[in-house]
């Protein structure tokens, strides 16, 4: 049995789609988990998902059926995951914004700011909790932390006791939801400039939000420690498409590089025939710090974030064939 839950999701056409290409659509959902994708060559692939978010759904669904789920886990002292997966423009970030993560409404808050409330609602009550973030980006190989430019190069090490560990990190404790979230839109602030700086056109890094929260438990028994990693994926497309040259053609190179990391990664972890499987973890950095959110007894949940455009389709199918495989 998989620990992996794999959703779609399409965003509504964007006006320059329908500029450019008309209302062609490229995608039809039958029902909650079934939709069809018609490809270039016109002909019909049929998906069936865990659930298909169609451009209608709104940030309430996507958040309780993918994410409340991994926030129960976390709170219960069990690691998880929810990553963004999808071509730049297909809706991850705003999935894990919404249109912005400061003040944009209770109806299009993204995950990012519900969970960051979602676990503090539950934990507000023990003096005792710890509830921290770390929050960072892979920019050129390199782990960056989006709390301290100066922490331009994060190592990633090991422990038996403690599993993956980051050292230097900022951990911001999260004593006030309000206060962190504005802490984060800084950070977020920051991601872009490094891009800026790298030239890339799209947004090429992975962004990683990682959740710790410590919690006493009773009896004297020690601690009990759930970790929760969100994940906004750099975009998908393939390299020739970006157009990128020079430095930023070696940038987009090595981000695909991780992204493939991570395919295979899920993919062993979907389809492995118990503890003989090898799980690639060691070939990218980003899969390195999922180590102990991916895998075992952690939840991890997949949003594939699609165009609905016909102009799009190759794209979509692409995306949608990396969720299928997880599955
Ligand atoms: P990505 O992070 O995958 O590159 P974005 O999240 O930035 O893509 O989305 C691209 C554009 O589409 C943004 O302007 C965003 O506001 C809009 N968008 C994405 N998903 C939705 C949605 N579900 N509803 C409304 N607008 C959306
Ligand atoms: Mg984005």
């Amino acid at each position: 049995m998989s620990n992996i839950t794999v959703c779609a999701r399409f965003r509504p056409l964007s006006s320059k789609e329908r500029r450019d290409h008309g209302d062609g659509v490229c995608i039809r959902c039958i029902d909650t988990e079934t939709f069809i994708l018609k490809d270039e060559k016109e002909e019909d692939i049929i998906f069936s998902f865990d659930r298909v978010f169609c451009e209608k759904s709104g940030q309430a669904e996507v958040y309780e059926f993918l994410v409340l789920p991994i926030v129960r886990d976390a709170i219960n002292g069990i690691n998880g995951t929810i990553i963004t997966y999808g071509q730049t423009g297909a809706g991850k970030t705003y999935s894990i914004e919404g249109p912005g993560i400061l003040e944009c409404g209770e109806q299009k808050k993204g995950i990012l700011p519900r969970v960051v409330d979602g676990i503090f609602e539950h934990i507000k009550s023990d003096k005792m909790a710890k509830y921290s973030i770390k929050f960072l980006t892979e920019l050129s190989s390199l782990l960056r932390d989006l709390f301290d430019l100066s922490k331009d190069n994060i190592q990633i090490k090991e422990s038996k006791i403690q599993g993956i560990l980051l050292s230097g990190a900022t951990e911001m404790s999260i004593m006030d939801p309000a206060e962190a979230l504005q802490s984060l839109s800084t950070g977020i602030a920051n991601r872009a400039v490094g891009e800026t700086q790298m030239n890339m056109a799209s947004s090429r890094s992975h962004c990683i939000y990682i959740f710790t929260v410590q919690q006493e438990l009773t009896g004297d028994k020690g601690m009990k420690t759930g970790k929760l990693v969100l994940v906004d994926l750099a975009g998908s497309e393939k390299v020739e498409k970006t157009g990128a040259e020079g430095r930023a053609l070696e940038e987009a190179k090595m981000i695909n590089k991780s992204l493939s990391a991570l395919g295979n990664v899920i993919n062993a972890l979907t389809c492995g025939s118990g503890r003989a499987n090898h799980i690639p973890y060691r070939d990218s950095k980003l899969t390195r710090i999922l180590q102990d959110a991916l895998g075992g007894n952690s939840r991890t949940a997949l949003l594939c974030c699609c165009s609905p455009s016909v102009s799009n389709a190759s794209e979509s199918l692409s995306t949608l064939r990396f969720g299928a495989r997880a599955k």
